[in-house]
């Protein structure tokens, strides 16, 4: 079931040689087979809102905006040859910096879009190319500084590694994710038991969703499962069970999908993290539009850490 989650589909190749040989990845730009993803202010090229299809730019296209790029990233070959002419490679380009009018002229009908908007319309490969698209470009833009001597950074090895451009530091960073956990909490019961569900302050109206957090310095994913649906709820639990996980690029997270079994049943929210928090009854759940009750939207793990119990005797 793991499959079907959203943004977990790439289809390319990300082998580090293929990062290593900078007179490759220099030659790759200029192919024919070669596809540019364009990020502008983190929005990714979508053509039309309600079919929405990703858009890759090739040939003259792709030059124009090469040209005018400020960082080009690459993010994977669509075959394992590294040699293989016949292969395509897809790069990022971050065109931040450039205003739209100026762009227009090679991006068609194509407009930049939120992907937050449009992921779970589209099919998972683009989906997925766009949202990887996306975090590389974030990652480049959140790291332009060194972290050790504060020195300014330039991006090496085809967009894999930031090198401190201070030769006394030469520090090199590489790309990072923000470890996250999310977890249904659930407990026996009649017909399948319940599940905990909150809702934070700028959900929409009747939507609930499975808790999540940042995991802390010095603590397993386990521990930060335990520490946060305590914090957050008041509950306890234990049988911390690893389900799946999800890169969520909005902006850099990897969320960790757990499920776990409720040791105590008083909720006692945290008002400064959520509105509210309740145990939903499996027959509620089930038909959740019925009921009223909003469920997190389809493309994200929380839906699917839902499906996955809901899919249960
Ligand atoms: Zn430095």
């Amino acid at each position: 079931m793991t499959n079907s989650l959203y943004y977990t589909k790439t289809g390319l190749f990300r082998t580090p040689s293929f990062f290593a040989d900078e007179t490759w990845l220099k030659k790759r730009l200029h192919n024919p087979n070669t596809f540019i993803v364009p990020v502008w202010k983190n929005l990714n090229l979508v053509l039309d809102h309600e079919m929405p299809s990703a858009i890759t730019l090739s040939g003259n296209h792709a030059r124009g905006l090469l040209e005018v790029a400020s960082e080009i990233a690459f993010l994977g070959m669509d075959g394992p040859d590294f040699g293989d002419d016949t292969a395509s490679a897809y790069f990022a380009i971050d065109v931040s910096d450039c205003e739209i009018p100026s762009l227009a002229p090679m991006l068609g009908r194509a407009k930049f879009t939120e992907l937050r908007e449009v992921g779970m319309l589209m099919g998972r490969k683009e989906g997925s190319l766009l949202a990887l698209a996306r975090g590389v470009i974030f990652w480049h833009q959140n790291n332009r500084f060194c972290g050790n001597c504060g020195s300014s950074s330039a991006s090496v090895q085809g967009g894999r590694i930031r090198r401190c451009s201070n030769p006394g530091c030469g520090c090199e960073q590489y790309p990072r994710t923000d470890p996250a956990v999310i977890m249904l909490v659930t407990r026996p019961g009649p017909d399948g038991g319940a599940c905990l569900m909150g809702r934070n302050h700028n959900f929409s109206e009747g939507m609930y969703s499975s808790l999540a957090g940042f995991v802390d310095q010095g603590e397993s994913l386990e521990q930060a499962v335990i520490r946060e649906v305590f914090e957050e709820t008041g509950i306890n639990v234990d049988d911390v069970e690893y389900k799946a996980s999800q890169p969520w690029p909005f902006p850099s997270s990897l969320m960790l999908g757990f499920r776990a079994r409720a040791i105590s049943t008083k909720i006692n929210i945290d008002p400064k993290e959520l509105e509210d928090a309740r145990w939903f009854p499996k027959s509620v759940v089930r038909k959740a539009e019925a009921s009223g009750l909003k469920l997190p939207r389809t493309d994200s793990i929380a839906y699917w850490l839902i499906k996955d119990w809901l899919a249960e005797d």
